[in-house]
């Protein structure tokens, strides 16, 4: 539930960051008003791989594409674990923002276009749902694209200019997944830790009282800590639009993605044998967890990657994630002078 959510301000981004007043208008007002339960999803991957969606020819990159025809663009391609892109019912979303080429030849810095589809739309089919391994509630279909026809006026910024788009949807997406990390961590720590306490499982005390044990929870907690210090930083940074953000929120990802499947692991032999049944929720847990260093951009097909791209700029300022991130002293509020009070009742609130 809480990626079907997710994925709907990821769906809005788009035309959040670059869409026209009109634009904004348009599409997203059926998401502001306390009715229905519309969903938006934003399509880059597709079926047989994505993390090269940015590689110059002649690599493939997106294979989707969108033609201008008679005033609309005609989209044709298929897209896989886009969330929500079927929709509830199989007809797709109430929007999607479809990443397509425009350009056939050039390189993804000009070829690529963020285009707007308002739901139901005739060429859409789901034609399969992969049978994941965690997050069951959570639909992220195989869908193609038969010749969609959306108006001309329904690409998002400039033709050509997707690619800055994608990056500003999926960059602080990045942070988002560390939080997503955190809280199954939590979740995780919470279970262990009260399954500690009350357990003796045989023997004479309650199992936290084995140093092995105490030493695993302790360790667990010190990374669990270590992660929230970290998310905490990339959203604040993000937030207040620190250009550290983005090195952070990969850090985030990376970090809280790869910590929260270790940290789970290492709380279901804490538990021991019992933690292995779905009686127990860590294995649940762990189901979910395994996604996280997979999606928002895999750790090492793109995340890393752009790390790596930032550490070979020459103008790379390591020192921009330290000066970059303390929070902002906040002006101080004006204390509002209250007109004094007598009597009891004044004694009393205070
Ligand atoms: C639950 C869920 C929800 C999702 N929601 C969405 C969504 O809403 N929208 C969306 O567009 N996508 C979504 N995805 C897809 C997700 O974002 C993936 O990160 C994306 O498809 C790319 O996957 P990948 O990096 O494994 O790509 P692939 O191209 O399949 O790469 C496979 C592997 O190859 C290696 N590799 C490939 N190229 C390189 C390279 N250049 N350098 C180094 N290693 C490389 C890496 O090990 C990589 O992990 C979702 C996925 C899941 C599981």
């Amino acid at each position: 539930m809480a990626l079907t959510l997710f994925a709907v301000t990821l769906g809005l981004a788009p035309v959040v960051h670059a869409g026209t007043a009109a634009q904004q208008r348009a599409h997203l007002t059926r998401f502001l008003i306390p009715a229905g339960a519309p969903l938006a999803a934003f399509a880059l991957s597709e079926p047989g791989g994505s993390a090269n969606f940015d590689a110059p020819p002649p690599a493939e990159g997106v294979r989707t594409t969108a033609v201008r025809d008679a005033g609309d663009w005609v989209i044709t391609g298929a897209k896989k674990w886009v969330s929500n892109s079927g929709g509830w019912d199989g007809t797709g979303p109430d929007l999607m923002c479809i990443v397509a080429r425009t350009d056939p030849a050039a390189a993804a810095s000009t070829a690529l276009s963020v285009l707007l589809i308002p739901g139901p739309v005739t060429g859409l089919t789901v034609t399969g749902t992969p049978d994941t391994i965690g997050h069951r509630a959570h639909s992220t279909p195989t869908i193609t694209l038969t010749d969609v026809r959306v108006p001309e006026g329904n690409v998002i910024g400039d033709v050509g200019g997707g690619l800055r788009i994608v990056g500003s949807a999926f960059g602080p997406a990045a942070a988002q997944v560390g939080v997503f990390g955190l809280a199954l961590m939590r979740a995780a720590f919470d279970h262990a830790l009260r399954f500690a306490r009350a357990n003796r499982r045989g023997g004479p005390v309650p199992i936290i009282d084995y140093q092995a044990v105490g030493y695993a929870l302790a360790s667990a907690k010190t990374r669990i800590e270590a992660a929230r210090s970290l998310t905490w930083r990339a959203c604040h940074a993000l937030d207040t639009g620190s250009p550290a953000g983005h090195e952070l929120a990969l850090h985030a990802k990376v970090f809280g993605s790869e910590t929260a499947v270790a940290v789970i692991t290492d709380l279901m032999q804490v538990v021991g044998v019992d933690s292995y049944a779905h009686e127990q929720p860590l294995g649940r847990l762990l189901q979910d967890a395994l996604a996280l260093p997979l999606f928002g951009g895999s750790n090492l097909g793109l995340r890393r990657r752009q790390l790596h791209a930032m550490l070979r700029e020459p103008g790379y300022d390591e020192d921009a994630t330290v000066s970059g991130t303390p929070a902002a002293p906040r002006p101080r509020a004006t204390p509002q002078r209250r007109p004094a009070r007598t009597g009891r009742r004044a004694a009393s609130s205070r």
